[in-house]
């Protein structure tokens, strides 16, 4: 606040700007991952059966209808499943797009490259990848005031029987969102203030990270191979657009005057990256080019969008273009990567999918 940021106690009100505390999915202490909170209640139903440890392969096809799926079960044999009305793959921003492409729907070109007969062309599939990428600025403190002492055997046991302490903490409490160029329509920077150091050495420290919230940069997700166990082909191509430097420098420059301030710089021992001795902008960039890392935010490749665009994978009711009975619903489908964490965008896109699936 101290720096003109406004306080902003609830990101996802009217406003995003300012800073303030983040909202967190925690129930009785812990993180709720979407199994726990959507699924688990939901065993019980005689409608669901769930198969774990399954690693889905394929699609089964009558005509342009996709009629099932096939996967490898625990004990290594491949099954099938037939569905009587429709698919929905929610294996995620990486995995989706590559059991698209192995089963023939994805770009012509790159499917006959990988010996996969090109059932369905659609040139988007695997296109358009957008992530959210990280840089720290990494300080000691003088005095053990973060989270790397807390890590002990009475904080262990106050967390285990209470559920509370310092162990409770979900790490990244506080931080904001800003904008570099005050004409931008919404923040272009996430800041994300984790008090805790990595390389702590016995030291207690805090991260001031940045976020790059609206990257131009775009990636993509390609075969490797055709064995369905096969990790795909990842090309984030992070800051491969020119025009993603100029907001994520001036991010990095930010985190160090707030660390630099004397409301927190007073519990500052040093910067340990990028370091005292990186004072110009070129030895910033070398910095972010070392250190930089995703947010694992991956969005975008099998975007939304109407079949006139050739970069569409699904239409508005999440349906894959020129075939029938298959959805997407994860975070491939967003068009564009939203500015903020995606985990609560994809429950609601989920949501959203079911009722979709209800009415139709
Ligand atoms: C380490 C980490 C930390 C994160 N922290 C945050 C955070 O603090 N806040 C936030 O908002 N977001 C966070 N995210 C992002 C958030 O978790 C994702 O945006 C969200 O989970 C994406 O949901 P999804 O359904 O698209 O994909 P996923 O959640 O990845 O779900 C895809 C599922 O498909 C399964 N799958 C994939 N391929 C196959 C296959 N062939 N056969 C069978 N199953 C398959 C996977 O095992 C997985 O369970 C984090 C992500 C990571 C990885």
């Amino acid at each position: 606040m101290a720096l003109g940021l406004p306080y902003n106690p609830d990101f996802n009100g009217p406003s995003q700007d300012g800073v303030g505390p983040y909202q967190a999915t925690i129930a009785n202490g812990r993180r709720q991952s979407t199994a726990e909170a959507y699924l688990r209640p939901a065993l019980r139903r005689s409608n669901l059966t769930v198969r774990i440890h399954c690693h889905m392969m394929g699609l089964l096809y009558e005509g342009r209808r996709v009629a099932g799926v096939r996967y490898i079960a625990p004990d290594g044999d491949q099954r099938e499943v037939r569905v009587h009305r429709e698919v929905i793959l929610c294996a995620g921003a990486i995995n989706s797009p590559q059991l698209l492409l192995f089963a023939g729907i994805g770009p012509a070109d790159h499917l006959r490259q990988m010996g996969v007969l090109p059932r369905f062309p659609l040139p988007g599939v695997g296109q358009n990848l957008q992530d959210h990428l990280l840089v720290g600025v990494d300080c000691f403190t003088k005095d053990k005031v973060a989270l790397n002492s807390a890590y002990n055997w009475r904080n262990t046991v106050r967390y285990v029987l209470t559920k509370r302490g310092p162990l409770a903490s979900n790490a990244a409490e506080v931080g904001g969102f800003y904008r570099t160029q005050p004409d931008l329509p919404t923040p272009d920077i996430q800041f994300i203030f984790l008090p805790a150091i990595e390389e702590a050495h016995g030291r207690d420290g805090f991260k001031a990270t940045t976020v790059l919230l609206r990257p131009r940069s775009l990636g993509y997700i390609k075969l490797r191979s055709t064995d369905a166990l096969d990790a795909p082909l990842i090309q984030p191509n992070y800051l491969a657009d020119e025009a993603d430097w100029a907001p994520l420098l001036a991010g990095v420059k930010m985190a160090r005057q707030i660390t630099r301030h004397p409301a927190l710089g007073q519990y500052v021992e040093r910067e340990v990256y990028p370091g005292q001795n990186v004072v110009d902008d070129e030895g910033l960039m070398a910095y972010i080019r070392q250190a930089a890392h995703t947010v694992y935010h991956p969005v975008g490749t099998c975007k939304m969008g109407p079949a006139g665009d050739k970069t569409a994978v699904v239409d508005a009711q999440l349906r894959v273009h020129g075939l029938e009975g298959l959805r997407v619903a994860d975070a491939s489908i967003m068009p564009t990567l939203i500015g903020g964490n995606t985990n609560a965008p994809v429950i609601m896109i989920a949501e959203k999918a079911a009722e979709m699936i209800l009415g139709a």
